[in-house]
């Protein structure tokens, strides 16, 4: 008997996409090419918008509360930002994606890991798949396999913009204690770029991020902020880097039955490439999608019902705030310094910025203020 829904990859997209559609009666089957906990390269921040999407009843394993920011240029014009509402909750990533996974399952759908998925076809009732476990057949498929996924090529996802993102754990010892409630963000010399410390306990998450092509700079960064932080020669646990794929503008989000979420669907903030809050929110409208099963007369009423209500429901947020996301990284791109300025040294900016991370507001609402609008704008050009 085929499933309802098959959903490829277990990240915050995958399980999210799961349990939505699990807790709304479908017959879900989760698989993911690696074996669960996984290591996955990434910041494990957690702005308001990602622990307002997801499940009610998910307990975020959280390694640290953030409420206090040091802000850098270049690695200098130090500013030091606190805030009474929560800025981050951090996570660990494989403990985090494995609470997800374990509450999806909770809803009723099943996993299965070490399963790759090879290859994609459909006809108009069903979506084959073929596995390193054989084949797979179900009613729709949603393809949450990251950034360099099988499912989107299927889809004929395209993407404009592709960076490189690098990471180093760190193991902090007897120096957590100058890392408590805080992270540091360094607004880079070369176009677009940043670099973070995330603390996580016993341990910290250095990252740096810049566009793909330039992978010898992207590690001098890196090495460089290290050392401004006074970091070297901690024990390095763990290196690593990954790429991100903000989508292009009308890049589709479906074909027949097979739906995209997440990275697989580009789905990213373009300025911060911050990609939890848009994996869990895709994750979660595609589940509901496909499990409202479509209406109309003939099969393919009903899929286009499916494909329609997910893309309405796109539109409406992700990709209005990916618009704006796009606006502020031209800007940043343009003038690190104004952004850093107006971020570090003004209190409306911090304020913004706050509101931003603590999830009371979007991009996209800040850029409906037409002084906000022009001014970004502006700068941009
Ligand atoms: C360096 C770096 C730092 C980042 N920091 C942050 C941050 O602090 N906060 C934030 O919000 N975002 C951050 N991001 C972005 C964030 O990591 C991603 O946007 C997020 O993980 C996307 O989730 P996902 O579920 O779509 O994909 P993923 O988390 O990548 O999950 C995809 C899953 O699919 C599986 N898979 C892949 N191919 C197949 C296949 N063929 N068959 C079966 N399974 C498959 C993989 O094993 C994986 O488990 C960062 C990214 C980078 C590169």
């Amino acid at each position: 008997m085929p499933y309802d829904v098959i959903v490829v990859g277990a990240g915050p997209a995958g399980s999210s996409a799961a349990h939505a559609a699990a807790r709304a009666g479908a017959q879900v089957l989760l698989v993911d090419r690696a074996t669960f906990p996984r290591y996955k390269t990434c910041g494990g921040g957690l702005i308001g918008p990602t622990l307002a999407a997801l499940p009610e009843e998910f307990q975020v394993p959280a390694r640290a509360e953030i409420h206090r920011a040091t802000l850098t240029l270049d690695g200098g014009r130090w500013a030091d930002r606190r805030s009474d509402r929560r800025l981050l909750r951090l996570v660990d990533r494989a403990s985090f994606d494995q609470a997800l996974l374990r509450c999806a399952q909770d809803a009723g759908a099943q996993f299965r890991d070490g399963v790759t998925v090879t290859g994609v076809g459909q006809d108009d009732d069903l979506v084959t798949l073929q596995t390193s476990d054989g084949t797979m057949s179900a009613r729709y498929v949603i393809g949450a396999d990251g950034s360099a996924s099988r499912v989107a090529r299927h889809v004929g996802v395209t993407t404009d913009a592709v960076d490189l993102g690098l990471e180093v754990e760190l193991e902090i010892g007897d120096q957590a204690h100058r890392w408590d409630g805080r992270v540091h963000l360094d607004w880079g010399a070369d176009p677009g770029t940043y670099a973070w410390v995330f603390p996580k306990g016993d341990s910290l998450t250095v990252g740096v991020i810049q566009s793909r092509g330039h992978a010898a700079a992207t590690r001098a960064y890196l090495a460089k902020f290290v050392a401004e932080m006074g970091l070297s020669g901690l024990r390095e646990i763990h290196s690593s880097g990954h790429l991100t794929r903000c989508r292009s503008v009308g890049s589709p989000l479906s074909r027949g039955r097979v739906l995209v979420a997440g990275d697989a669907a580009g789905l990213l903030e373009p300025w911060t490439r911050e990609g939890i809050s848009y994996a869990v929110r895709s994750g979660r409208l595609a589940g509901e999608s496909v499990a409202s099963g479509g209406s109309g007369d003939t099969a393919d009423a009903e899929v286009a019902t499916v494909r329609s209500a997910y893309d309405a429901g796109i539109a409406g947020t992700l990709a209005r705030e990916m618009a704006a996301g796009r606006i502020a990284l031209r800007a940043f791109e343009r003038s690190p310094a104004l952004m850093h300025h107006i971020v570090a040294r003004t209190g409306r900016g911090w304020r913004e910025f706050a509101r931003l991370t603590g999830g009371d507001a979007t991009l996209a609402d800040a850029l409906e203020h037409r002084s906000v609008r022009w001014g970004l704008r502006a700068v941009g050009r």
